[in-house]
């Protein structure tokens, strides 16, 4: 293996990948700007801004750019609403060649103005694009000044793409995010200790919901999700929670932090992917709670939702046992509870990667990783093509990007990124989850594929 390494890599890349070996200190490159060359897998930064805002169901989205800069709309995210449905409209200044040579401020003050006029918003996050940070607008000034016409928030998100990565534009967002919460108005003075934001969450499929459910049953209160499913105000009104909890740590633990500095709420990482990581996730949050009650009903829940989901897991475990997977996601907590939870299905996972994953995220996956499983970090499709073919995968897990390669190489895939339309959290998810690994890596067509 180490020969493929060598062989199929660019210099500066090799030490982006590992190889796990037995009681060895392996440190892998990550945390990083992409590699010149490397065609990485990763999106830019306005996007990762973009991910982040977007689910706020009651706001307005200007991109000021090109327009192909807003093919990102709500119909390639599976974020869902309870209430307001004005997030799922994207605009756009449309940046011809005219406004790059002369500046695109105009244009843009204009299309606030006509968004006012229209839609009556009380927030518009306004994004840069790469062309906007190329030709230098204004953007503080116009939404400086747009929010004082109208008496509404007109926030700038600066994410021009080329102005790092994905993980630049979370950063951006939580900025946004935090300058929203920032109202005295909806402080209240007592907390009450059962109360939490959910932070890291888009509501996927619904998935925020089917955590409100669970935090119902056992008596703990949701203010938001952030951002899935949230609302102005909901934002608002989250720095009144005893505590935070962080699903997806790379976009969401710098406003988590922010929130512990500027607001005093603490906060914990947790994992709802799977039935072990819901099962320990739950307890973690009823232990937060501090109230004894709270904790006895989790464990009755928790034992309640197992006996009702394993003959059903059991059943998808025999069918799927032994196969070979291959993971690549955008953060490592979910990479790590993928790994579990395919664990769980009795298989093995041989290859698996993040875009973004953190150092102490790469430690615990490969401490779960057996022996040989090679880990990438900011992969490209020619290193996953190669490693996965070499490593004999049945199954790739990614997503829109990843799908055409799983493909192409005659393997199945699972979307388990943005555009998914099945909750994959909680105990009903890991039923979800184990149906479709079985659906797709034991479709005949793969034999098909395979005999040529
Ligand atoms: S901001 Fe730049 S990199 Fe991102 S979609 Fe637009 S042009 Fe592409």
């Amino acid at each position: 293996m180490k020969k493929s390494v060598e062989a199929y890599t660019l210099e500066d890349r090799k030490k982006h990948i590992v190889v796990k070996e037995k009681n060895k200190e392996q440190g892998i490159k990550c945390d990083q700007h992409s590699i010149s060359g490397a065609v990485s897998q990763r999106a830019c930064v306005y996007c990762g801004a973009r991910v982040v805002l977007n689910p706020i169901t009651d706001a307005v989205h200007i991109i000021h750019g090109p327009i192909g800069c807003s093919s990102y709309t709500w119909d390639i995210r599976g974020s869902l609403s309870s209430d307001s449905e004005m997030y799922r409209n994207s605009f756009s200044t449309d940046l011809q060649e005219r406004d790059i040579i002369f500046g695109g401020e105009k244009k843009l003050a204009g299309a606030i103005d006509e968004i006012v006029e229209s839609m009556s918003p009380q927030t518009i996050f306004v994004y840069s694009t790469c062309v906007v940070g190329v030709i230098g607008d204004d953007l503080d000034a116009v939404c400086k000044q747009a929010e004082k016409k109208y008496n509404i928030r007109v926030i700038p998100v600066k994410s021009s793409g080329f102005a790092g990565s994905k993980k630049d534009g979370y950063q951006a967002a939580c900025n946004a995010i935090i300058s929203l919460m920032d109202d005295k108005e909806y402080k209240i003075d007592i907390k009450d200790h059962r109360t939490l934001n959910y932070l890291g969450d888009f509501n996927l499929a619904g998935e925020v919901w089917i955590l409100n459910n669970y935090f119902k049953e056992i008596g703990v209160n949701m203010i938001t999700g952030v951002t899935g499913d949230s609302t102005i105000e909901k934002l608002k009104k989250a720095q009144n929670a005893s505590f935070n909890i962080v699903q997806c740590a790379g976009s969401s633990i710098y406003l988590a932090k922010m929130m512990e500095e500027r607001f005093k709420i603490p906060y914990e990482q947790v994992s709802f992917f799977g039935i072990q990581d819901t099962a320990n996730s739950l307890l973690n949050v009823a232990r937060l709670t501090g109230d004894k009650k709270i904790i006895r009903d989790t464990e009755v829940f928790i034992k309640q939702k197992k006996a009702d989901i394993a003959s059903i897991l059991q059943k998808y475990k025999e069918k799927c046992a032994g196969k070979k997977v291959a993971i690549y996601v955008g953060g490592g907590f979910k990479a790590i509870s993928l790994i579990k939870q395919f664990n769980e299905l009795g298989m093995t996972t041989v290859m698996v990667g993040t875009q973004t994953g953190r150092q102490e995220e790469y430690d615990t996956i490969k401490e779960l990783a057996e022996e040989g499983t090679v880990i990438l970090d900011d992969t490209n499709p020619t290193e996953l093509q190669k490693f996965i073919k070499e490593k004999g995968a049945d199954l790739l897990v990614g997503g829109v990007k990843e799908r055409p390669l799983a493909y192409k190489l005659g393997i199945a895939f699972i979307d388990h990124n943005h555009e998914r339309k099945l909750p994959l959290l909680g105990f009903e998810g890991a039923v979800n989850f184990a149906k479709e690994v079985d659906l797709t890596v034991n479709s005949p067509v793969w034999n098909l594929v395979r005999e040529g």
